[in-house]
This record gives structure tokens, sequence and C-alpha cells, in this order.
């Protein structure tokens, strides 16, 4: 293939990635003296993690009494009993020296008035095993906290001579014929080059792949490129079945409106005006838990009585509450209504819909950042040179359900943990050797059909024909035959896409057609992984709610789900088990029991 001439690098090791997670590992790569490279299809501090607003939690007892073992527990028992042991004892005890390295960094947190820093109360986040009364403990920097520190590690990673390959688009992973990762084929969109970039050891931190549904509040860019470059390159997903949803993101946009908004009166409606949340939860009515009120607006809109032309969202009414109260406590929301939805919120409802936020799924790793598979009966088999942080990983901390404010730290705590496993395993300067050209031909190879894709159907078109898909048939809660039809749908949708995906431009300079057809690529092999692995998954466990089958079952499925793209429709399942003791004995693993608050 010499079609297209390529630019040489080489480097210790690289990054793929800039957000909280790439930006902390390249941090880490680079204070340890190894030649490092980030790859970033954005400019840094535009990554999704500039979005997060909420904060990011360590049990540092600023505010109140707590311990990082109290936090251990409520994260394996908002994981539901899929997170692994090991790894979130990792995560709650180095929370507390990562934050205060954060600190140290410049990250400009909030204050309380003695000087420390400040924290605040979260979902999920208790104290005394469960016992006592909520925690304090999610740090923030006022409701700027991603903002904050993306550009505090973005500043420090300079400082330390990371190099940065900025709107450069990475393509595929450059595997060798053992098995193991020996760098990356990007794509300079500026300037249309292509670069190849050897390197001992690749992170992935990619984020996650929320765009694979039609509402998320997650950003355009969300499209799971690191699972797809993963997919291609032969290795297996874990636990995408569990994807966590928020019941009023905007129609459309996705945008958030907080709880705070039913919080202070606001109710939801059907197309008949009725108050439906009456008939589900007669007591508390719209103020019921999060994954309660999702799922009775999923069935209103399932069962016909949705809103809007298509029947396909909910009306959240605050016209009520009077334009005082919506000044004075719910100014920001009244801002993203008009801004998102074009609708004055003293006069009229606002179009919501359950959105995806997060992904509790993604690629199977240690709780060094290694990346694993299942080879030979061995689910803990390392895949060298490759190693995967942040939302694109799973570590898996958050198991079947993440607790909010545990992304932030799961970013830098497996940040920082992959950088200081990376120099243990990469000498500075190690020279490279000549590796197969097999995956470079086949990702080149990749990149040409799609840039010279003449079918008739646009890349829009096939993407909104599987977020509906998805948003129909994977959504909140689920059933067999809901799902077993949204497999058929989706298999079709993807046929359409291998069979007549049309691309307009064949340029390689800002060629945003070509882009959102490698990215489309990416996010249809874990819409089809999610699916799968959801029918195929026979309980309800934290985000994954089956209308069938409402029990968990800890005899059968307490285990992770692994998958491979075997085809373009075809999925391979296995399972890995979940590491259910600790690291050591600081903390005692925590048995199963129901999960209640
Ligand atoms: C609106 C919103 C609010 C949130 N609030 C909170 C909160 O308060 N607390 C909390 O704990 N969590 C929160 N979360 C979750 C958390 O913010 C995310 O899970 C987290 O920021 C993901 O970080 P990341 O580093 O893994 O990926 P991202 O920040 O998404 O960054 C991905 C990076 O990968 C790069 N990239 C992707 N594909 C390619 C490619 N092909 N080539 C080159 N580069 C590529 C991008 O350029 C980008 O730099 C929130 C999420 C959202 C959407």
């Amino acid at each position: 293939m010499s079609a297209y001439e390529i630019v040489h690098h080489e480097y210790d090791a690289i990054v793929v990635g800039a957000g909280g997670a790439g930006l902390r590992a390249t941090l880490g790569l680079a204070e340890a003296g190894l030649k490092t490279a980030n790859i970033t299809k954005l400019f840094p501090t535009r990554s999704h993690t500039v979005a997060a607003q909420g904060g990011i939690s360590a049990a540092l007892a600023n505010m109140g009494r707590d311990d990082w073992r109290w936090h251990f527990y409520d994260t394996v028992k908002g994981s539901d009993w899929l997170g692994d042991q090991d790894a979130i004892q990792y995560m709650t005890r180095e929370a507390i020296p990562a934050i205060i390295e954060l600190e140290h960094y410049g990250v400009p947190f909030s204050r309380t008035p003695e000087g420390k820093i400040y924290q605040r109360p979260f979902g999920g986040m208790t104290t005394e095993f469960g016992k006592g009364p909520p925690a304090q403990r999610t740090c923030a920097a006022a409701d700027r906290t991603g903002h904050a520190m993306l550009h505090t590690l973005y500043q420090q990673s300079l400082k330390c001579k990371a190099q940065f390959y900025i709107e450069y688009f990475a393509l595929d992973l450059l595997m060798d014929d053992d098995g193991s990762c020996k760098g990356v084929l990007a794509w300079d969109m500026a300037t249309g080059q292509l670069h190849r970039f050897r390197a001992h050891l690749v992170i992935l931190a990619t984020g996650g792949y929320g765009r694979a549904y039609f509402s998320a509040t997650s950003a355009h860019t969300c499209t799971g490129d690191g699972g797809g470059m993963v997919l291609r390159a032969g290795l297996p997903l874990q636990d995408l079945e569990f994807v966590q949803f928020h019941p009023t993101g905007i129609y459309g946009s996705g945008c958030l409106i907080t709880e705070g908004a039913r919080g202070e009166g606001g109710y939801l409606t059907n197309k008949s005006g009725e108050r439906f949340m009456e008939r589900y939860a007669p007591s508390v009515k719209d103020l019921a838990p999060r994954d309660m009120v999702s799922r009775a607006m999923a069935t209103e809109i399932r069962e016909g009585r949705g809103v809007g032309e298509e029947g396909d969202h909910i009306h959240l009414h605050l016209e009520h509450l009077g334009p005082e109260v919506l000044h004075q406590r719910l100014p920001g929301i009244s801002e993203s209504a008009k801004i998102f939805a074009g609708v004055d919120v003293t006069k009229e409802p606002i179009p919501v819909v359950p959105t995806v936020h997060y992904n509790m799924g993604g690629i199977p790793t240690l709780w060094t950042g290694e990346v694993v598979t299942k080879r030979d009966g061995n689910p803990d088999s390392i895949v060298q040179g490759l190693m995967a942080v942040g939302e694109a990983a799973c570590v898996s901390v958050h198991g079947a359900n993440r607790l909010g404010s545990n992304s932030l730290l799961d970013l830098v705590v497996f940040g920082r943990a992959a950088a200081i496993r990376a120099a243990e395993l990469v000498k500075p300067d190690t020279p490279h050797k000549k590796i197969s050209s097999a995956s470079e031909d086949k990702a080149l190879t990749r990149l040409d059909r799609f840039r010279n894709a003449r079918g008739g159907t646009p890349t829009a078109k096939i993407r909104l024909d599987m977020q509906k898909t998805m948003q129909k048939h994977c959504a909140v809660f689920r059933d067999g035959p809901t799902m077993q039809e949204g497999i058929i749908k989706l298999k079709s949708v993807i046929d359409n896409y291998v069979q007549d995906v049309g691309v307009s431009d064949r340029g390689m300079i800002w060629n945003s057609d070509l882009v959102e057809t490698l990215e489309l690529d990416n996010l249809l092999g874990q819409a089809l992984l999610t699916i799968v692995g959801a029918e195929n998954r026979k309980e309800s466990r934290g985000a994954h709610a089956r209308d069938d089958i409402k029990d968990r079952d800890d005899k059968e499925w307490i285990k992770h789900t692994i998958a491979w793209r075997t085809g373009d429709t075809d999925v391979q399942i296995d399972y890995r088990p979940v590491h259910m003791q600790p690291l050591d004995n600081e903390v005692e693993h925590i048995p199963p029991v129901a999960r209640k608050y």
C-alpha cells in the first residue's frame, strides 16, 4: 500500500486522547522521563471532561467524618456487585493522594472557610458502611470541576515536555503478529497527511461512546474510537450492556436538566397532559429515584403516549413555578432550555427524554491499566503494549452502575496508575524492531474504502437509524422481544452501512464527512455489542433493568460479559470472573446483598 505517504515517528509511549484520563497519563509518562506523545482529535481542553460540573470524590474528611473504606463500600454496592473489588480498593484508597496531587498541580478547588478543599454530598456516598448519614465526599471547583482539571493537567503536561499532536485522528492500532501492540496509525486532519507512531506502549484514553444513542448528554465527539480500534484488532470489549441513563435530558440536544428542577416542583406529563408519575409512584410521584422515573417515561413512550410528532418524548413543566422562583433557583436550567429547546420555561414545558449519560463498559483492563483478553482459558491474559484508561476502559470500578463523581476520580487514579506501570515496563529510548505490516495495510485499506465509498445512503442517515434503534430497543428498561427486534434492525442498519454508505468528499484535508463515517463505524460495533450483550444477560442488575426478568441473579450472573466482533454483524460472547477479593487485607471483601438505600 503506497498510495499514501506516511510520516514515521518513534516514541517510548503514546497516549491517544487528551481528556482527563489521557492528560493524567501523559503527564505521568513525561514526568517519568519517557519520550511521550499525545494524539488527540480535539484540542485537549475541548474534550468531554470539560463538561463535568458536579465534582470528584475522595474521602478527605474535610467537611465531616469520612474514611476511604466507606467510599470502597459505597462503590462496591453502587456497582451492584459487578465491580472488581481489587480495583475499587485501589481507586478509593489512592483517591486521597491523587486529589492532593491535583491540588498541588494547581487545580483551583473551591475552599472551606479554613482553606481546605470544599466537598459536597452526592448520590450513593454514605458513611459507616452505608449505615451512617450521607458523606460530604465530592471535591468541586465551583460547577466547573472538569474544566479546571483539564486546564491544569494540560499545562503540567506541556511543562514536562510531552509532545502533542492536536487534531490528529487515530485510525487503528498497529499490532504485531504475536498479538502485541506496537503503535498507532493517525491522520492529521489539517494537512491530510498520515502518520505512523511507533511506541512500546499505547494508552487508549478515547472516552465513551454515548453517541450510539439518539439522546446523550455526552459531546458529539464521544464516538468510542478506542473501542472501535480494539474490536478491529480482534480484542474483546467488556460489559457494554451497562449504560447509565439520566431521566431528563433535553430532547434532541441531550443537554442535562438537573433533578433539582423536579425538586423545585416541576412535573412530567404525557401527550394527554396526564401527570403519569402518579400512576407509577403514587407517594413520591415525580421525585421517585432516577431509574424509576426513566422507566416510567420509557413506558409512556413505548405505549404510544409520548408527545411530539413522533411521540418519542415527554414534557417537563416548570411554568407553574412562576418567573421569580425560576430566576432565583433554576437560572441555569432556564438558560439551557432557551438555548437548546427554544423554550421559555415561564410559558411552556421542556421536551425531555431519558438520556444516555455514561458507559460503564469498555476495554477490559487490570487496575494497572493493562488491557486483558481471555486466551487459552486465562481470563486475565495481558495484551502486551496496550493500556486503556478513563471512560474508554472498564477496570471495572463502576460495575453495573456508576456513582456520581466517581468518573473524574477514575480518570486521574488510573491515568496515574497506568503511567506508573508504564515506567516499570518501558526503558527510555529502547529501539523499535521491525513489525509485520499486516495491520497497517488493513488500516489503509479500510480508510481508502470509506474515503471512496460511493453508496447511496449518507452517513448521517445511517447514524440516525442506529441511534433511534438503540434509543427504542436498548433503553432504560429492556425485555427479550424488544431487544431481539432491535438486534434484527441494528444488523440491517449495519448491512446498509457496509453495502451502501456514501461519502461525498474524497479529499484528505478537513474531510469531516470521512471523519464522521469512520466514527460511525466505531459506534456501530459498540452499539451491536451493547444490545447483543443486554439481550444475552438474563437478569436485572444496576443500569441493566429487564422488564421480563426483574431479579438480580447472583448465582449465574456475577460475571463480566466480554464480547468480540467476529464479523460485520457477528458477536462472540464469553465471560470473565468478577474480582471479588480486594488487593490486600486493609479492607474486607463485601459479599452481595440486596441493594437498598
Ligand atoms: C455533561 C456531563 C457531565 C458530567 N459530570 C460529571 C461529574 O460531575 N463528575 C464525574 O465524576 N463525572 C462526570 N461525568 C462523566 C465524566 O465527565 C466522563 O466520564 C469523563 O470526563 C471522560 O473522560 P475521558 O478522559 O475518559 O474522555 P474524554 O474527556 O471524553 O476525552 C476523550 C479524548 O479522546 C480523544 N479522542 C477520541 N477519539 C480519538 C481518535 N480517534 N483520535 C484521536 N483522539 C481521539 C479526544 O480528542 C479527547 O481528547 C459527566 C459527563 C457528562 C457528559
